[in-house]
């Protein structure tokens, strides 16, 4: 049985691209939609904001002759790439799914609504957000703080590729520390590469708990959400 009722979950671009260097790596997107899966048939409601970095990401890219605002829109195209991949990926697994663009997109997916997506929820679909916010100069990270409020989640799920957050990148610091517990004012003091400051400050404002794991390994999402498994929880 999940602990949550609702919750959101952020699944990075990076994520689906498993071992590949970029693109979709269509074992581990099945693997991730799975664990999803799994979640929803055991009784949570799931909304998923996916981000773009797989295939393209506008920050930076203002002096790379691409004008940032432009850079930013195929960022967002990007994130509906990934929505509508994921989006059958779950038919085919037999999960329901309905996919919401944050860009006006006819003929392509719904422009998201709060009560269309509640309503999707509430009939047992996974609601994947693609398209961000629809606004150049934001990330999908900030799109999850506000749509997890927006659809009142019990919690903001961040999965990366790392098991939590750290003092400093593990990767290259053997001394990085895991906290299991750390407030959004520490993330936002100590300047910890979680998310972007906007994205907590954010989830700060709506008293959003964020839960931060590795999506790395099978059914990883779904033992988080029973409180299992290694995380990091950001809180007040
Ligand atoms: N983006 C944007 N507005 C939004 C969300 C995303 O302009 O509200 C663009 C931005 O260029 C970003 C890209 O889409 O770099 C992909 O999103 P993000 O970097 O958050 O993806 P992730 O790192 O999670 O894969």
């Amino acid at each position: 049985m999940a602990v949550y009722k609702r919750v959101l979950l952020k699944i990075s671009g990076e994520a689906l691209s498993g071992p590949l260097p970029f693109g979709l790596h269509p074992s581990t997107v099945r693997r991730i939609c799975e664990d999803v899966a799994h979640a929803v048939r055991s009784g949570c409601q799931v909304c998923l904001v996916v981000g773009g970095g797989n295939i393209f990401r506008g920050v930076g890219r203002g002096s790379e002759g691409i004008e940032r605002t432009t850079a930013d829109q195929v960022g967002m195209l990007a994130t509906v790439m990934n929505a509508l991949v994921l989006g059958d990926v779950f038919t085919n697994i037999g999960i329901y799914a309905s996919v919401f663009s944050g860009v006006f997109m006819p003929g392509v997916c719904e422009v998201f609504t709060r009560k269309r997506a509640l309503r999707h929820l509430e009939d047992g679909a996974v609601v994947i957000f693609g398209g961000g916010l629809g606004s150049p100069f934001f990330t999908t990270d900030t799109t999850a703080a506000l749509r997890s409020s927006e659809m009142a989640c019990e919690a903001l799920f961040k999965g990366t590729r790392v098991d939590g957050v750290y003092s400093s990148d593990p990767a290259i610091d053997k001394t990085a520390v895991r906290y299991d517990h750390l407030t959004y004012d520490q993330v936002l003091r100590d300047d910890l590469q979680v998310m972007d400051g906007t994205a907590i400050s954010m989830a700060r404002a709506n008293k959003m708990p964020i839960i931060v794991f590795s999506l790395e390994s099978p059914d990883s999402f779904s033992l988080v959400l029973k409180g299992g498994g290694c995380f990091s929880k950001i809180a007040s």
